[in-house]
């Protein structure tokens, strides 16, 4: 499940352990092709991460190669936690880091889901 030119999926990284159950994390859903769960430090009031179930370094390569079970599924439940959340009115935001200049730390494909706040400029300087 890799793209040309991308590492592997390296499966000791810290989200495929909370997938296996491994460290805990504060879930706050679960289905067949996503979980979610609280970001250990939150940079809004709230602050969630739904990953998918496969073994996806990043949107590069779940884009690439997920199947369109897997894609309908994972979609389908990033918006079901915002919903679950309450954050439809209000509304939120969602972000997924890819690679260096993305600035993604853990290699494993996660949106973050943001809410709880108006949450300004898109890109914060800096
Ligand atoms: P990235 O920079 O890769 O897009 O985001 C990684 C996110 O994972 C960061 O917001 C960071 O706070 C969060 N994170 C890192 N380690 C852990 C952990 O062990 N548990 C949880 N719940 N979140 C983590």
């Amino acid at each position: 499940m890799t793209v040309s030119g991308l590492p592997p999926y390296d499966d000791t990284n810290i989200f495929a352990r909370i997938l296996r159950g491994e460290i805990p994390a504060r879930r706050v859903y679960e289905d067949e092709w996503a979980l979610a769960f609280h970001d250990i430090a939150p940079q809004a009031p709230i602050h969630v991460l739904v990953i998918p179930k496969g073994t996806y370094c990043s949107f590069a390569d779940f884009s690439a190669s997920a199947s369109e079970a897997e894609i309908t599924g994972f979609i389908r439940a990033v918006g079901k936690v915002a919903r679950d959340l309450g954050l439809e009115q209000p509304g939120y935001r969602l972000l997924a880091n890819m690679g260096n200049d993305g600035g993604q730390e853990v290699p494993h494909l996660h949106v973050h889901l943001f809410g709880g706040r108006s949450l300004g400029r898109m890109i914060p300087a800096g």
